[in-house]
C-alpha cells in the first residue's frame, strides 16, 4: 500500500476502530484511488476520496413490533445516505442479524462506485435492520415492515432516496414496505425498487443481479475466446442472486454444482438442472426451507453441514472452472481463494457484494485469473433497479427482452469500462483497479463540478 492509501486507512482506523468490514471496503479501494491521485493532483487537493469515505447521512431508528404470541420487540433501522453527487440515493435494504454500522457503510461505500459504473444516474445509499425474518409469520414480517416504514418514509422519496431489497428482504418485504410507505404520504411513487410486476416493478428486476453476474464472466470468458459452455461452476448462496444465477449458467450451456445456505451447501456433481432449481426455488422462496433438503430429494447429491470451527469453506475445495460467489461478505477468504485457484478455477464473478477477503483479492490478482469484484460483476440488480425508476417515470412498462437486452449491453459495458481503465491506469487485466477507478472517476468530477459539498 502507498503512503496516499495507508494515510486514508490510517484515518478511518483512528476514527472508526469498530467497523472492520468498512476498513477492508475502503483498503481495497484506496489501493486504486492512489494510482488516480497520482496523476489527478486535482482529486487530492479537493479532498475528494476523503469526502467520498465519509456519509452525507446516517439515520439510526427504533424499530418496536409485536410478534404473534404480542411480545414486543425491538431492533435498529439505519438508512446510510453515502453519496448524492450523480443522483438520488439508491441501494438495498439487508434484514439480517449481523446487520450493524460497520456492514452498512462498507456496502453503502461500495454502491456509490457500482452505481457510478452502471452509467445511469444513480447515488450511493444502503440500509436495512438487524431483524431477522428466518422463522417468522408473514404477519409477524408485515408488522415489522410497516413499524421499520413509520420512521424511514421521511427521510426517503423517487428524487431522493430509493431503496430495494437484499439480503432478507424480497417481494414480500418490499410490498409490505411498499404499502405502508403508501398509506403514509397518500402518493404512489416509484419510492422502491424490486416492486410488484402488478404495482410499478420492473420485469427482469428478480433475475437482475444474478443474470448479471453470468454476462459478466461471459464477457470475461469472451476475452479469452471462451464461452460458459460446459464450464462447471461452483455457486454460493441458495437466494435471489444465487437462484437466476444458476438459472442464467444453465441458459448458457455451463454446469451448477453447487448451491449453500448458511447451514451448509449442497454438491451434485451430476448438475443442478432446470428441474432441481426449480425444485430449489420452491423449498427456497415458497416453503422457506434449509438447502439440506435438497439432498433428501436427490440423494446422488451430497449435503456438508458448516463447521465454524474450520478456517476454510470445502465448498470451495471442489474442482470447477468457475465460481460464482452469491451469499455473503467475506465467504471466501485466504485459505478459500488458494483452494479455489489450486483445484482450477480461472473466472469468478461476485454475486455478492465482498465476498473475497482482500488477502483472497490478492491472490486471485496475482495470479492472473479472470476476477471481478462485486462492485461491477453484482452492478445488474441496481442497474435494472435504474430502468425501473425509468419506468415509473415515464409510467410506461417495457417488455422482458427489452429489459434483458438493455442489462446485457449495461453489463458489457461495464466489462468494457474495466477493461480499459484498468490499461490506462496501467495495471491491464486488473478488473479491481478498473472497476474501482471507472466507478470513482465519475462521482469525483461530479463533485468537483458541485463545488464544496
Ligand atoms: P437472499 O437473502 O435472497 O439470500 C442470501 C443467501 O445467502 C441465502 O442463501 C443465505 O442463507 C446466504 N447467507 C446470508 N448470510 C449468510 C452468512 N452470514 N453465511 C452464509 N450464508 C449466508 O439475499 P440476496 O441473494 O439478495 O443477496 C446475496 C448477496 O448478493 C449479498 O451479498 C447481497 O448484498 C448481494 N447483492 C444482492 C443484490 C440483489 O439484487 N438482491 C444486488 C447486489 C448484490 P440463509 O438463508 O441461511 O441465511
Amino acid at each position: 500500500m502507498n503512503s496516499y492509501a495507508q494515510e486514508v486507512v490510517d484515518r478511518v482506523k483512528a476514527k472508526d476502530p469498530g467497523q472492520p468490514e468498512f476498513l477492508q471496503a475502503v483498503a481495497e479501494v484506496a489501493d486504486s484511488i492512489s494510482l488516480v491521485v497520482e496523476r489527478h493532483p486535482e482529486y487530492r487537493s479537493a479532498k475528494i476520496f476523503e469526502r467520498i469515505i465519509e456519509p452525507e447521512r446516517v439515520i439510526m431508528f427504533r424499530v418496536p413490533w409485536m410478534d404473534d404470541l404480542g411480545d414486543v420487540h425491538i431492533n435498529r433501522g439505519f438508512r446510510l445516505e453515502m453519496n448524492s453527487a450523480i443522483g438520488p440515493y439508491k441501494g438495498g435494504l439487508r434484514f439480517h442479524p449481523s446487520v450493524n454500522l460497520s456492514i452498512l457503510k462498507f456496502l453503502a461505500f461500495e454502491q456509490v462506485f457500482k452505481n457510478s459504473l452502471t452509467s445511469l444516474p444513480i447515488g450511493g445509499g444502503k440500509g436495512g435492520s438487524d431483524f431477522d425474518p428466518k422463522g417468522k409469520s408473514d404477519n409477524e414480517v408485515m408488522r415489522f415492515c410497516q413499524s421499520f416504514m413509520n420512521e424511514l418514509f421521511r427521510h426517503i422519496g423517487p428524487n431522493t432516496d430509493v431503496p430495494a431489497g437484499d439480503i432478507g428482504v424480497g417481494g414480500r418485504e418490499i410490498g409490505y414496505l411498499f404499502g405502508q410507505y403508501k398509506r403514509l404520504r397518500n402518493e404512489f411513487t416509484g419510492v422502491l425498487t424490486g416492486k410488484g410486476l402488478n404495482w410499478g416493478g420492473s420485469l427482469i428486476r428478480p433475475e437482475a443481479t444474478g443474470y448479471g453476474a453470468v454476462y459478466m464472466a461471459a464477457e470475461m470468458l469472451a476475452s479469452r475466446h471462451e464461452t460458459l459452455a460446459d464450464k462447471t461452476c461452483l455457486v454460493s448462496g441458495s437466494g435471489n442472486v444465487a437462484q437466476y444465477t444458476a438459472e442464467k449458467i444453465l441458459q448458457l450451456g455451463g454446469k451448477v454444482l453447487t448451491l449453500s445456505d448458511s447451514n451448509g451447501f449442497i454438491y451434485d456433481e451430476g448438475g443442478i438442472d432446470r428441474e432441481k432449481l426449480n425444485f430449489v426455488m420452491n423449498l427456497k422462496n415458497v416453503r422457506r426451507a434449509r438447502i439440506r433438503d435438497y439432498a433428501d430429494e436427490y440423494p446422488d447429491a451430497i449435503y456438508t453441514a458448516f463447521d465454524s470451527s474450520m478456517n476454510y469453506n470445502p465448498l470451495w475445495e471442489i474442482k470447477a472452472d468457475c465460481a460464482f460467489p452469491s451469499a455473503t461478505q467475506n465467504e471466501i477468504n485466504g485459505v478459500d481463494a488458494a483452494n479455489l485457484l489450486k483445484n482450477g478455477v480461472y473466472c469468478v464473478s461476485e454475486g455478492a457484494n465482498m465476498p473475497t477477503s482482500n488477502e483472497g483479492v490478492k491472490l486471485f490478482v496475482d495470479a492472473g485469473i479472470l476476477y471481478c469484484p462485486g462492485k461491477a460483476a453484482n452492478a445488474g440488480g441496481v442497474a435494472v433497479s435504474g430502468l425501473e425508476m425509468a419506468q415509473n417515470s415515464m409510467r410506461l412498462p417495457w417488455t422482458r427482452e427489452e429489459v434483458d437486452n438493455r442489462l446485457y449491453l449495461i453489463m458489457k459495458n461495464i466489462h468494457q469500462t474495466c477493461v480499459d481503465v484498468a490499461e490506462r491506469f496501467g495495471t491491464p487485466g486488473n478488473y479491481v483497479n478498473g472497476a474501482n477507478i471507472g466507478g470513482f472517476l465519475k462521482v469525483a468530477d461530479a463533485m468537483l463540478d458541485q463545488g464544496l459539498v
